[in-house]
């Protein structure tokens, strides 16, 4: 599970099921399993200190590039 972090102030925003090798790009809806403190306005989630996260395409986040870390371990890792 990956906790996904605000890469400007390190708010937590959400849990993420990561599945399969790579960068995150996508956050698939149905995989995030915790909601902290990111907002949902109009088609983006922002951070609580303003800064936009993702990109909303129906089905899952597309995340913009260097707004967000994360820590934790992705699955099927071995
Ligand atoms: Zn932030």
């Amino acid at each position: 599970m990956l906790t996904i972090l605000c890469a400007a102030c390190k708010t937590k925003l959400w849990k993420y099921e990561k599945r399969g090798h790579g960068h995150v790009v996508r956050c698939h809806k149905e995989r995030i399993s915790k909601w902290y403190k990111a907002e949902l306005l109009g088609h983006k989630v922002y951070c609580r200190c303003g800064k936009p996260i993702g990109v909303d395409k129906d089905s899952y986040y597309r995340m913009i590039s260097g707004a967000f870390t994360h820590t934790g371990t992705k699955k099927n890792k071995k």
